[in-house]
């Protein structure tokens, strides 16, 4: 993997240039309206770096699932009236992606200036990671910068494709990405503590699988954490478990233990009579779930445990809650966590929509060093693989 060696912005001239950015402009919208601008700004450094730098700026994302048809509910519109505010500039919208307007406004573009291709995915082959889609992309500019994480694990026109016909880097949002992860990953502050929760072991093993090779502790908590105790066969009531993946955790711990990784899993547990935010709820150590009760959130000898784990570390990476985080009465292990990373003084990764939602809630996000901007992407980087909207740019 050579994810980490990717051309930046600062390694590429852009100056008179025409740029095609993608970016991750993928906002909440509700009656045409944006609900939340948060992604729009994470972008703009990178797109005041361009105009700054007299480049020549056409932005373009996704936005929702058009699935291939030209749809005005996903229209760019309310994303480029957004920018125009932000920027303080006019944000042209082409009316298509790579016809003949997004080609006349690309034609006309001034040093400094910025325009937005309507919605990638209007086009149906977009998704296919189709050679000539992707050429027509090429084809309105002279460099191709990728912005966009959340959909770097997807070799699609836009976000991989069309790097292969003009000179590429990533701009300063994947920049920050790789610099975090990979640092974490390749060469880390020790000890390095990871983190894992949230609802499945399933969805977790690749993660497991590729940290137990590079962390000095794991932790595991939420509701993944039940699968683990039924593979050391404690009862566990009616938590969740994925009896098709008992054995994995069985290995997944003996792996640990061979390669000397501490491996901790919650000791007490907060059980529930029902999966229900106001259902009656006690406390109990992990070999002691009664039959009928589920676990809905790590207890506090657990929250000990893990906090002192935490304490010590000087990189942790976390993705997922220790519990029913949405609900307050099973929200304490997670918020409990949060403190912990936060006031660790370690560099501090966090990603997965609820451990990083519990970050922001608590006010921690300032106390993090680099909150991930995109779940999948960021799942599938920790797991080791190589997404295909970083590898396709160019190295240094
Ligand atoms: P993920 O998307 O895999 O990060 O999982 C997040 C989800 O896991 C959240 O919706 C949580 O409510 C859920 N979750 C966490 N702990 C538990 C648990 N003990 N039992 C059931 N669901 C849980």
């Amino acid at each position: 993997m050579n994810q980490l060696n990717k051309k930046t912005l600062q390694d590429i001239e852009v100056s008179g240039k025409k740029v095609l950015v993608r970016c991750d402009f993928n906002v909440p919208i509700e009656d045409g309206k944006i609900t939340s601008d948060k992604r729009i700004v994470a972008s703009l450094d990178t797109i005041k770096y361009l105009i700054e730098n007299k480049a020549k700026v056409i932005l373009c994302s996704h936005l929702g699932r058009p699935k291939g048809e030209v749809n005005p509910q996903f229209s760019m519109a309310p994303v480029a009236k957004k920018l125009t505010e932000l920027l303080g500039q006019e944000v042209k919208l082409a009316e298509d992606v790579v016809g003949d307007s997004a080609k006349a406004l690309a034609a006309d573009l001034k040093e400094g200036e910025v325009m937005l291709l309507e919605n990638v995915r209007f086009e149906k082959l977009e998704t296919k990671n189709d050679p000539e889609l992707s050429q027509k992309f090429a084809s309105l500019a002279e460099v191709f910068i990728n912005d966009a994480f959340g959909t770097a694990h997807r070799a699609q026109c836009s976000t991989a494709g069309v790097a292969a016909y003009l000179p590429s880097a990533c701009g300063f949002l994947i920049q920050k990405e790789i610099e975090f992860m990979g640092g974490a990953l390749a060469n880390p502050k020790r000890p390095l503590v990871a983190i894992l929760g949230g609802a499945k072991v399933s969805d977790k093993i690749g993660v497991i699988t590729n940290l137990l090779d590079k962390v000095d502790t794991l932790i595991i908590g939420g509701g993944m954490a039940y699968t683990f105790m039924a593979s050391l066969g404690y009862s566990i009531g009616t938590s969740i478990c994925e009896e098709d993946r008992i054995e994995d955790a069985k290995k997944m711990m003996a792996d640990a233990k061979a390669k000397g990784v501490k491996f901790l899993i919650p000791v007490d547990n907060i059980v529930a009579t029902e999966y229900k935010a106001d259902s009656e709820y006690k406390l109990v150590d992990s070999d002691n779930i009664p039959d009928g009760w589920m676990g809905l959130d790590i207890g506090p000898k657990s929250r000990e445990l893990f906090q002192e784990a935490i304490k010590g570390s000087g990189t942790i990476i976390w993705n997922g809650p220790m519990g029913v985080s949405e609900w307050e009465n099973f929200a304490g292990g997670t918020i409990a966590v949060a403190t912990a990373v936060a006031d660790s003084g370690a560099i501090s990764i966090i990603g997965g929509g609820d451990s990083v939602a519990a970050v922001q809630k608590l006010g921690f996000a300032d106390k993090m060093s680099h909150i991930s901007t995109g779940g999948g992407a960021s799942l599938e980087f920790l797991e080791g693989k190589d997404l295909p909207g970083i590898s396709a740019l160019n190295d240094k």
